[in-house]
């Protein structure tokens, strides 16, 4: 061998040490073991097969369940200087020919293709002319019933093997854990005594949260405005959801796409390649988006809906923070989450034992929404896995604040649903409370209820979200149907006697926001205008924690402007125009468009700290613009070139030439030679312009 896993590892890729399991992992591949290999999305699990295929001998064929993701996987080998390429539908005949004709020849080490290829007898004819020493099966979870996304020709991967000429060594990865899964992987896929692996599913850089009884419409849009220059993925439960929500988000400004399976092929491909490009900042999807979705710069999935299982929503927040970089994973939770699952459940015509097991799966999903305890542990244990002490960062864990006691409330709220018998959904509840004067409440006489408008004080909606709150905590419940009906459960019996209070968590917004500094500046020089033209102190226009509120909550119209603490009706009436001109101005320079350079004031540049190393911002920015141009050149996405991780590590250490940028990681010998020189210059350029001597 004349090279080892480990150079090549530095060589190729720029990584200086192996994740967890890739090296037993490849030892046991390039020991001619098959080999199942468990990692958790974003664990690593395609060096395990492209490091072997460079040390064995011959070509390595790659299964992979989708067109998009191999073109990708192609895409980033070749940029890193290994021969690849893929058949799948969509080459014609004649490139399919000639791809062969260069496979047999060796020409490729890698060769990528679509599971429904097998069930081609030519092409299995073709395959068995080639030096095949090695099989990769990608998502092999595939080829289980039990899976999420059972592919029927992934059955076809076991005849093939043995129309090779000689049976290659077959590797199967997966994130799916479950026994059943596994069973069946190494069942159907006839692997030969494999060697097991299972690495931690944990994910240190992923933060999770669940919130619950919020209005989720408002919680997302603050979000995503709080993370405006970010990426990241929308999940909801219906194709229906996702049209509105895209809808909302691009008509508040904010650059949003869609992808679910009611779309045409080209429109979904189309906004898939937006969003890889980063030319759309968020993708509103469904579960359809997503197996292979490699993109590693994704800071945060939200999910609008519960999904119907942990392994989905493990999966499908494990997208986030593939590069190592923080990521948020936040769960948007409420009780219609789990009539829209069993509904799925109920439509579904699989086998009745395959029911149950799929209505067990939901309950745990649901528990997780419920649970006080840590969520990270809860998924790791979910997934066999013992944890040891909690991890301090979930919402759970981080749910220290002070607990608001809403006993008189949630009574008034028990005794109005028991005066109306138990027999009618959240909205009418709220209306009588409410007091309000809606036709169908008169009819049923509820105005002569002694409940009736004993919560006047707050809206209709307000009292919703707060029947939602008690539902989440257990004290109340719905019938199942369309038409879900308010229950007490047995908690609610003590509060309404008296023994037992009701607090409400006022779940953390907090972490999940940042400031804005940059808007947070301009906000601060309008209000300075502001202040000298009106000769009044500028504290006396708006205080700085307004500002700085506003900044990271970018209000854009009025009604939003004034849930701003600090922005009573006089203020809004004095300032708000033109406060909002400077955040809508604001917003449309800078925020939507993520690949567009910022034009940050000429003051000094930005500086963050991390790890005792400063981040220079204005050049990270620099170095971003540039990958976006040179992807576009390319026809790559962004993050084929060099990761965010990468650019973050570039600004802070500031290369100026090519040995310090070498031992950048992610930075290997191809990328080097092929992007080395601009961003070098980039960052000499740079550090001339701003950091004189
Ligand atoms: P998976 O297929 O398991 O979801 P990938 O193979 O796509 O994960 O890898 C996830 C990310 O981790 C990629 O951005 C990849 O470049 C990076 N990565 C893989 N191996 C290493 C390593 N040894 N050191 C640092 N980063 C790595
Ligand atoms: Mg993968």
């Amino acid at each position: 061998m004349s090279q080892s896993a480990e150079q090549l590892l530095k060589q190729y890729y720029g990584f200086l040490s192996f994740k967890e399991g890739q090296q037993q992992i490849i030892d046991s591949i390039i020991g001619g073991r098959d080999t199942l290999g468990i990692m958790p999305t974003g664990g690593g699990k395609s060096v395990c097969y492209q490091i072997p295929a460079l040390l064995l001998p011959g070509t390595t064929i790659i299964i992979s369940p989708l067109i998009s993701l191999m073109k990708d996987q192609v895409d980033a080998l070749n940029k890193l200087g290994i021969p690849a390429a893929f058949i799948n539908s969509s080459l014609d005949y004649f490139e399919v020919e000639e791809r062969f004709f260069k496979a047999r020849r060796g020409q490729y080490k890698l060769l990528y293709v679509a599971p429904e290829r097998l069930e081609s007898q030519r092409f299995l004819a073709l395959l068995g002319s080639l030096n095949v020493s090695l099989v990769a099966v990608d998502e092999a979870h595939c080829v289980s019933h039990w899976g999420h996304d059972f592919r029927p020709s992934y059955l076809s991967i076991a005849s093939m093997l043995q129309e090779l000429n000689s049976r290659p060594v077959v590797a199967a990865f997966t994130a799916t854990a479950t026994p059943e899964v596994r069973q069946d992987i190494v069942g159907l896929l006839r692997l030969s005594d494999p060697d097991v692996y299972i690495t931690g599913f944990d994910r240190p850089n992923l933060s999770f949260a669940i919130i619950r009884g919020e209005n989720k419409r408002d919680y997302l849009q603050h979000y995503i405005q709080a993370h405006r220059r970010q990426a990241g993925i929308i999940y909801a439960a219906t194709r229906k959801e996702v049209d509105n929500l895209c809808a909302l988000l691009q008509k508040k400004g904010i650059s949003a796409g869609r992808y679910h399976a009611g779309l045409s092929d080209q429109e979904r491909m189309d906004n898939q390649e937006q969003f890889l490009y980063d030319d759309i900042q968020v993708m509103t999807a469904t579960n359809a988006f997503g197996m292979g979705i490699d993109k590693s710069n994704v800071r945060y999935v939200v999910h609008y809906n519960m999904p119907k299982n942990i392994e989905a929503y493990y999966q499908e927040a494990g997208r986030a923070g593939r590069d190592g970089e923080p990521g948020e994973c936040i769960l948007l939770f409420s009780p219609q989450d789990i009539q829209i699952q069993r509904f799925f459940i109920e439509q579904s015509t699989v086998a009745p034992e395959r029911q149950a097991n799929e209505y067990h799966k939901l309950q745990i999903m649901i528990d997780y929404c419920y649970t006080s305890g840590c969520l990270r542990n809860y998924i790791l244990n979910y997934f066999g896995e013992q944890t040891f002490g909690d991890c301090h960062r979930c919402s759970s864990c981080n749910d220290d604040r002070e607990l608001a006691d809403i006993t008189v409330v949630a009574q008034k709220i028990f005794s109005c649903i028991i005066r109306m018998r138990e027999n009618f959904g959240r909205i009418m509840v709220a209306e009588v409370l409410k007091g309000s004067k809606s036709k169908k409440v008169l009819q049923f006489g509820f105005d002569r209820l002694s409940t009736y408008g004993l919560l006047q004080e707050m809206t209709e909606k307000e009292i919703v979200d707060l029947i939602n709150v008690l539902i989440a905590e257990g004290y109340l419940s719905l019938t199942e149907g369309q038409y879900p009906l308010l229950r007490l459960t047995g908690n609610a019996a003590p509060v309404l006697n008296g023994q037992a209070n009701v607090f409400q968590k006022v779940q953390p917004r907090k972490q999940a926001v940042v400031v804005d500094d940059l808007l947070f500046e301009r906000l601060r020089l309008l209000r300075k205008e502001l202040s000298a033209r009106e000769n009044v102190p500028p504290y006396i226009i708006f205080s700085d924690s307004t500002l700085h509120e506003m900044a990271r909550l970018c209000p854009t119209d009025k009604e939003s402007l004034l849930s701003v603490k600090g922005v009573g009706a006089a203020k809004l009436e004095h300032y708000g125009a033109l406060f909002l001109e400077a955040i809508r101005n604001y917003l449309q320079e800078h925020g939507q468009n993520i690949g567009i350079e910022e034009k940050k004031p000429a003051t000094e540049p930005l500086l963050k700290e991390e790890d005792g190393q400063i981040e220079d911002a204005q050049l990270f920015e620099r170095l971003r613009t540039l990958r976006k141009e040179l992807s576009a050149q390319a026809n790559v996405p962004p993050y084929v070139i060099f990761h965010d991780s990468t650019l973050h590590e570039m600004a802070r250490l500031c290369p100026t030439d090519r040995e310090p940028l070498l031992s950048i990681k992610g930075v290997g010998n191809a990328r080097l030679e092929h992007y080395g020189a601009q961003f070098l210059k980039l960052i000499g350029d740079y550090l001339q312009a701003n950091r004189p001597k």
